[in-house]
């Protein structure tokens, strides 16, 4: 037997909010009349929640939980969880409850109308900084308007894929990963739906500055050109620049008789022109460390292991003694 539906939950130091967020999943995935199954992947938590984990999915075998080596990131997190889902249609969803379970009937609502990816759109956001939100609506549109890919605005992990465009994105194995990008490329039928995002149940933010930049520049460079060809934009304009200024310091020359006054002029331009120069190169960095490391092809993470469910085949498992179904 296979699950009709699959969660994938990453979870990162989350303590707080494991048991409450299996209390709450399996009150509204309960009433659904298929099967179903929990991937839980601990990203390389610190606080219990592995220890947590493992206690759950020996109490539950609907539950199958992936352990990491290490931490490796939320969007690596997602991608073991997609996996080792089973199910038909795979809903990903966060840890700490700011996509409230009880969305979830309405996107499989949807999926049942035939949508093979249906994702669910921020109308409010509840318990967030506005410096997050600030920075998160200008990076959307940013991103909206510089990739050939549509990326929908607003949207986070929360949604549903199907088994078609999950075994699709199944086979990207881009070490740089900007799953909401990538599930926009694969296309299919897509829809989105409208949600309010809460506050975080418990626990801080696992999300801090520095993941979110690199989230960004993911997104940015697995998606668009457009930096690299700014540079060259940037270059001829400077250029550009550099030559209408010639007749311009040659006529006050003539017509007013003085130089260009000396040094603080020749500073300024120099400095100018190498800071453009160190940006361009920085972008062409960006792009060459990314091509790195995909060329040094390590795998996209490590499990310590993985626990079993009700719906792996005992057969295909070796010295199993449990009897078979
Ligand atoms: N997460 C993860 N690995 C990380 C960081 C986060 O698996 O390195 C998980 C985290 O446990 C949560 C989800 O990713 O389930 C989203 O993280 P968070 O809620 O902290 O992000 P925010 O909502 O603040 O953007
Ligand atoms: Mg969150």
């Amino acid at each position: 037997m296979k699950p009709t539906y699959s969660v994938i939950v990453p979870i990162y130091n989350e303590i707080d909010c494991i048991d409450e967020l299996y209390a709450r999943m399996t009150a509204v995935m309960d009433k659904m009349s298929e099967p179903w199954e929990l991937v839980l992947v601990d990203d390389g938590s610190s606080d219990g929640s592995t220890e947590r984990m493992e206690a759950l999915a020996q109490q539950d075998p609907r539950i199958r939980a992936v352990f990491f080596a290490r931490n490796f990131g939320h969007q690596i997190a997602v991608t073991a969880g997609m996996d080792h889902a089973m199910g038909q249609a795979v809903i990903i969803i966060d840890a700490d409850l700011q996509d409230p379970p009880e969305v979830i009937p309405e996107l499989i609502n949807r999926w049942k109308e035939g949508y093979e990816v249906v994702y669910a759109v921020r109308e409010v956001r509840e318990g967030e900084t506005w410096f997050k939100k600030a920075t998160a609506s200008l990076f959307y549109s940013f991103i909206f308007k510089i990739t050939d890919v549509k990326i929908p605005k607003n949207t986070g992990d929360f949604r549903l894929l199907d088994r078609k465009a999950l075994d699709v994105l199944n086979s990207m194995r881009e070490k740089d990963r900007y799953l909401r990008g990538m599930s926009a490329w694969v296309g299919f039928k897509q829809i989105g739906i409208p949600y309010h995002r809460d506050a975080r149940y418990a626990g801080t933010t696992k999300y801090p500055l520095k993941k979110m930049i690199k989230l960004a520049w993911n997104a940015i460079t697995g998606f668009s050109y457009v930096p690299l060809q700014a540079a060259t934009y940037l270059g001829f304009i400077v250029a550009g620049i550099s030559i209408l200024l010639i007749p311009v310091v040659i006529i006050v020359r003539l017509v007013s008789g003085s130089e260009l006054l000396g040094q603080a002029t020749t500073l300024i331009s120099t400095l100018f022109i190498g800071g453009v120069q160190l940006i361009c190169l920085g972008i062409l960095g960006e792009y060459l460390g990314r091509i790195y490391d995909e060329v040094k092809n390590r795998p996209l993470y490590i499990t310590r292991s993985v626990t079993r469910t009700l719906y792996d085949d005992p057969a295909a498992i070796q010295n199993s003694d449990e009897p078979s179904e």
